[in-house]
């Protein structure tokens, strides 16, 4: 019978079968944020978690925890002999609020009915019978919540931007083409909590009397392209979606439009004109998209994250949005915390909650006994920060006055083994291979860049060179025409303002 419960690649698959005449069914969900311990497996309602649970272990599971009700220790977290039963009580999950994140690793993602039994679309149904599309807008700004996709932008505000203009047509498009190496914070969610995606993206529509919706999502994430297809399907069967929504009178639908995978394209104006069929290439601004986005119509522009809380926000109001995390900026941040961390995963913090606090508590500390050395937060267009800002908060202004910035939400911590020099380069790298071309500060700046990166990791560069690095910096960050030129030296740039005496040791001119 296990047998009968694994599929050809070793996952459980749907069993609502036989099972559920005795009152258990298995399902798959979305991810637990647990990467590191995974596969994982949750038992409801006692919350049991097992780790890294193999296939010659379902049978023990049945048996004991399905049939007799007892936990099998051995699969349990453990820490200095104490053994975690509940989920909720394993340090990686104690700290964190999962808000957006509750419903990954605990619906069907593929289940509509799961959705809503969990208060799904209850948010739209109120924004379509209760409230008008201004009052949405307004709810937003006043919840303060700012775009997760890196700026920081007050969502409300650009929202309202766009119900103002007068236009017969409007979009609302989703940013979910996460490239930065080390994030997968839009990823999951898509994964697990599609609905989540479309309801907010449709209560953006309502609020700014816009009709169509666009999905960008990277054709790297699959799973996340064929989930969303199945919600949307579903959400259009019971009436979530197209004509007359909910016999409200209000029609909105959302299309999905799969990018090729590069980085750039995760860039505003970039990302539209890559859905207008045209190169993914950015745009000089103004006009602003709130103005002339997608085929040159007013658009909101959002990101995965950012809609997800809508419906939170919609349902609890935005005066309980507020109380959450610093007032500037409210409600919870979701983070891919990845590199030397004895649990790498995907966690959600309330803002404000310290660097100490997501790579020591959450993240378990540094691998192998190792010390902490910096941490890459933000993906290429970040910085890296080290010791002394461990007990920095983790919110939007408090790491830009330290020239960070929180981007899209990946942290790549790194211990005392870790050349920084070479992370520097791995990250120029990686930004010079994604840059588009179109202007010569970063398409020729990065290049020279990263040539000199190389020489100095290669031990053939010179004092001149970390003079050289930092004057290319400036001129590529004051000049470029998008925010991947403007931000591609940051790593750069960071890394020698701490690490300077590594890169010192490298050049052959070292006194
Ligand atoms: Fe393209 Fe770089 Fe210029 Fe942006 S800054 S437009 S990525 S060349």
């Amino acid at each position: 019978r296990i047998k009968e419960l694994i599929n050809e690649k070793g996952l459980l698959v749907d069993l609502e079968l036989d099972y559920e005449k005795e009152g258990i069914g298995v399902k798959k969900s979305g991810c637990h944020g647990f990467c590191e311990m995974g596969p994982l497996v949750r038992i409801e309602p006692e919350n049991y978690l097992y780790l890294r649970v193999q296939i010659e272990d379902c049978e023990e599971i049945v048996n004991k925890t399905l049939i007799n009700n007892e936990a099998v220790e051995r699969l349990m977290y453990t820490d200095d002999d104490k053994v975690y039963k509940a989920q909720e009580d394993i340090p990686f999950y104690r700290k964190q609020t999962r808000m957006v994140l509750k419903n990954c690793g605990s619906i069907n993602a593929e289940s509509f009915s799961e959705y809503v039994a969990k208060g799904g679309y209850k948010a739209l149904g109120k924004v379509l019978f209760e409230m008008q599309p201004q009052e949405v807008c307004q709810s937003i700004l006043d919840s303060n919540l700012r775009g997760r996709g890196g700026g920081g932008y007050p969502s409300g505000a650009k929202w309202k931007q766009v119900l103002k203009q007068d236009s017969e047509v409007k979009y609302v498009v989703c940013n979910g083409d996460e490239g930065d190496p080390g994030a997968f914070m839009d990823r999951s969610i898509m994964e697990g909590d599609p609905h989540g995606v479309i309801e907010g993206m449709t209560i953006a529509g309502y609020a700014t009397k816009s009709t169509i919706g666009y999905i960008y999502v990277r054709a790297e994430y699959p799973l996340a392209v064929e989930r969303l297809k199945i919600a949307i399907e579903d959400a259009r069967k019971h009436g979530m979606l197209g004509e007359n929504i909910l016999s409200s009178g209000f029609s909105f639908d959302i299309n999905i439009n799969m990018g090729a995978g590069a980085f750039v394209c995760g860039e505003g104006s970039a990302l539209t004109a890559s859905i207008e069929g045209e190169r993914g290439m950015p745009r000089v601004k103004p006009p602003r998209t709130v103005e002339k986005g997608l085929w040159e119509k007013p658009t909101v522009l959002n990101n995965v994250e950012t809609y997800a809380n809508v419906p939170l926000i919609i349902n609890n109001g935005s005066e309980w949005y507020k109380s959450i995390g610093p007032e500037n900026s409210p409600g919870t941040k979701a983070f891919a915390i990845t590199g030397n961390v004895n649990h790498t995963g995907l966690i959600e913090v309330p803002m404000g909650t310290t660097l100490r606090e997501v790579i020591f508590d959450i993240g378990g500390g540094i691998k192998n006994g190792k010390k902490f050395k910096a941490v890459q937060i933000g993906g290429p267009s970040g910085g890296c920060l080290t010791e002394e800002h461990l007990d920095l908060p983790l919110d939007f202004d408090s790491l830009k006055r330290v020239g960070a910035m929180i981007g899209s939400g990946g942290l790549v911590v790194m211990d005392e083994d870790t050349c920084m020099v070479e992370v520097a380069r791995f990250f120029m790298n990686f930004t010079q291979n994604e840059s588009c071309g179109k202007c010569v500060p970063c398409r020729e700046g990065t290049k020279r860049m990263l040539e000199i990166l190389e020489k100095i990791v290669n031990g053939k560069g010179s004092k001149e060179d970390l003079d050289l690095l930092e004057e290319l910096a400036d001129t590529i960050s004051s000049t470029a025409l998008c925010g991947l030129g403007k931000s591609a030296a940051s790593p750069v740039v960071s890394t020698l303002k701490y690490f300077r005496d590594e890169y010192l040791e490298h050049v052959v001119d070292k006194k």
